[in-house]
């Protein structure tokens, strides 16, 4: 049987935290250390307030779905035609794109609680994936 088609995302030196977390079975967003604002995906200064000094620290993986579009066309062998793709409003408050899984495409809504699952690509690669709340 071939080997399942997959797609690593490359681990840049700004999303390392990001991707040891997952790595644990934790979901990670970047916080201000001035001003305590979250953000996600990783950036060097805070919006709220310019400052450059951050840490990360977990989130409970909690969300709902912000959008969300269903994709029709496999562009990749790895991503298999229909699929959903969403940005995940964290209860936390950052938005993050992400797969849909464990649920029909054509049954995502806006509005849908969703939570992380982790999804391990190889030794180094764990991806965050969301799926419907329990
Ligand atoms: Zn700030």
């Amino acid at each position: 049987m071939a080997e399942e088609a997959k797609l690593i995302p490359h681990v840049s030196s700004e999303l390392k935290p990001f991707f040891d977390a997952a790595r644990n079975h934790q979901l990670a967003v970047q916080k201000c250390d001035n001003c305590g604002a979250l953000r996600f995906p990783a950036a060097p200064m805070c919006l709220k307030c310019d400052s450059t000094r951050s840490s990360w620290v977990t989130v409970s993986g909690r969300g709902k779905i912000f959008s969300y579009t269903i994709m029709h066309r496999a562009y990749h062998p790895a991503f298999k035609a229909p699929y959903a793709l969403a940005v995940v409003e964290l209860d936390e408050g950052p938005k993050m794109t992400s797969n849909i899984v464990g649920i029909e495409p054509s049954k995502v809504r806006c509005g849908m609680p969703v939570q992380v699952m982790f999804d391990k690509l190889n030794e180094d690669v764990t991806l965050p994936r969301f799926r419907p709340a329990d």
